[in-house]
């Protein structure tokens, strides 16, 4: 988890109120999160960072793009992203959290914010993304091999249909 360092705060050196800080995420990112659906992104943070006696109040700023797959016509797209999430961190004699509240260790000197960065990005994908929610369209191809398939095969076929799916894109460069 090295490469995520440069997003720990050093809490402990801030003096009480407000501080800003600015990070990129990249690719690479979600490389360090085990089983990342997301793979590709282009994102700056924007972290509005609070330090009072009693807790720490965090507000991050996300805007991007990410990197996903179509459910529609199945072709990657860049998906914009703007997310506003609030964190609030407070002291406990152990480290526990619960929905809007992460409890550390009274006098714990810094906060590594990678993983929270990671899971906002991943609540913001809606279930169902496809090129409409980025305000582009489909590939008109790529429907039309899907669509004529889904009149052959019914919608529980689909691990079959989408391999047929390919086959028919083989046999129609094929017969060009
Ligand atoms: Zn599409």
């Amino acid at each position: 988890m090295d490469a995520l360092d440069h997003f720990t705060i050093p809490v402990s050196g801030l003096r009480m109120g407000q501080h800003t800080f600015n990070f990129k995420v990249e690719s690479d990112f979600f490389s360090h999160f085990e089983g990342s659906l997301l793979q590709q992104g282009d994102l700056t943070v924007q972290l509005d960072f609070d330090k009072r006696s009693d807790m720490w109040e965090l507000h991050f700023h996300i805007r991007g793009l990410v990197g996903t797959q179509c459910d529609r016509c199945l072709e990657d797209f860049s998906l914009p992203m703007q997310i506003e999430e609030q964190l609030l961190v407070k002291f406990a004699e152990e480290e526990w959290e619960d929905d809007a509240v992460v409890y550390v260790l009274a006098g714990t000197p810094q906060l590594n914010v990678a993983r929270f960065i990671y899971e906002f990005i991943n609540l913001a994908v809606p279930m169902v993304k496809t090129h409409s929610t980025a305000g582009e369209a489909c590939n008109p191809e790529m429907l039309k091999f899907i669509r004529s398939e889904e009149d052959v095969a019914g919608p529980e076929d689909q691990p079959e249909s989408s391999s047929s799916v390919w086959d028919a894109l083989k046999g129609f460069k094929f017969d060009n």
